[in-house]
């Protein structure tokens, strides 16, 4: 087996401080292929210079015997211009019709919307002028290659909110507005002791942060299905109430195919710098994350329905050359588990490289790595991929007889 490691020189990653440093732990580690973060110089795809420090750190790396992949995040690396100038038609909306130009995740993360065809062309752009500034680098690795999704909820004890009560109707809108970030929820069920006195109950919000419901793509998505929205539906989320109840599968399917095309495209881009370079991409196991963690067993369906990654597709029709699935949170039985069904599912001989966290959350000790390591490979794992470099430095263990 052979190991992968995700490297970010961002402030609170704590990064290598130099490539010695750095290879000395990659061999300790068992480590041959490092997936660098070169989103810095991505930000502003068509103008950036390559930065000399991390130019450096490639050609140690290569030089040490090392694979070096350039990696960004697809669809979350926006220019900022786009956000300051408001073009709307390049981001994403939500199943209420929310854009997250005007409601970012946690008030700050936005995503682009894949069926523009300017943000294809920039995601490919960003790949071949990673390619392009890095010469030593072997290829691309795509995080972020999905579409967000997250059902929200929560639920408020209500008994003594008074008068309120009577403003809120189900399916109202309501904001929590923490400085000038916002979100909106709105109120699913309402259930009440009794209205006079105003004696409340429970009350439910929800927020279905599910995409891309765009005019555009619903547009899109109907003109490939043949399909006619019933003329009475008005809001975005009367119509995508009636496409998920209706066209569910076909939905799913669609956005699938949006971000295999997508995949397509960066695909050329990448082989047009140089025929043998690689495309991976980092992929989600379940949705939500963490569903072990809260009781619920890992569905791999659900990373096709919730994020659009039909990663086995993918692979299948050859778009890419390893996947990195971030399989965290999981008891090293379920870690076994899921990566066999995931190889499973992978027709051919595919490298996947399990994605492992370690956090101050989620402590790993040498042991538990080695055990790790050796789930691993019984599952048929071409190695681990360590999430991040900076959470494993510091850990005193070596790569021993799990080869
Ligand atoms: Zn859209």
């Amino acid at each position: 087996m052979k190991n992968a490691v995700w490297l970010y020189f961002r402030p609170g990653f704590n990064p290598p401080a130099g490539p010695g440093e750095f290879l000395a732990w990659a061999e300790r580690f068992g480590v041959k292929i490092v997936l660098l973060d070169c989103f810095p110089g991505a930000r502003y795809a068509k103008k950036a210079a390559p930065d000399q420090e991390l130019a450096r750190f490639v050609q140690a790396c290569a030089d040490g015997g090392l694979e070096v992949h350039g990696l960004f995040s697809a669809l979350t690396s926006v220019p900022e211009q786009w956000i300051r100038t408001e073009r709307r038609e390049l981001f994403c909306v939500d199943y209420h019709g929310i854009s997250v130009l005007d409601e970012p995740i946690a008030g700050r993360r936005y995503f682009l919307d894949p069926t523009s065809p300017e943000v294809v062309d920039l995601v490919a752009a960003t790949s071949r002028h990673i390619l392009e500034s890095y010469p030593a680098l072997e290829g691309i690795q795509l995080d972020f290659i999905r579409y967000y999704h997250y059902h929200s909820r929560f639920t408020v004890l209500a008994q003594e909110l008074g008068h309120t009560l009577s403003l809120l109707a189900e399916g109202s809108p309501v904001q929590l507005v923490v400085g000038d970030k916002r979100v909106t929820f709105f109120l699913e069920q309402k259930d009440m002791l009794y209205h006079d006195p105003p004696l409340g109950k429970e009350l439910h919000f929800h927020r279905q942060f599910s995409y891309c419901f765009c005019s555009r793509c619903i547009e899109e998505f109907c003109r490939r299905q043949g399909a006619v929205l019933p003329a009475e539906l008005q809001s975005t989320q009367e119509k995508a109430e009636w496409i998920l109840g209706h066209l569910g599968e076909a939905w799913v399917h669609f956005r699938a195919q949006v971000l295999e095309d997508l995949l397509a495209e960066v695909r050329r881009a990448v082989k047009g710098v140089g025929a043998d370079k690689e495309l991976s991409i980092t992929v989600w196991y379940s949705s939500p994350y963490g569903s072990e963690l809260v009781g619920r067993a890992a569905d791999l369906d659900s990373a096709v329905w919730d994020f659009g990654q039909d990663w086995w597709r993918w692979a299948e029709v050859g778009l890419v050359d390893f996947v990195c699935p971030m399989n965290y949170w999981l008891t090293t039985e379920s870690f076994q588990m899921v990566i066999a069904k995931q190889r499973s599912r992978l027709k051919g001989d595919l490298p996947l490289f399990s994605g492992i966290l370690r956090s101050p959350e989620h402590p790993l000790s040498g042991e538990e790595l080695t055990a790790y390591l050796e789930a691993a490979r019984r599952a048929g794992a071409a190695g681990l991929c360590f999430f991040h470099y900076g959470t494993w430095r510091d850990l005193d263990w070596k790569v021993g007889k799990a080869r």
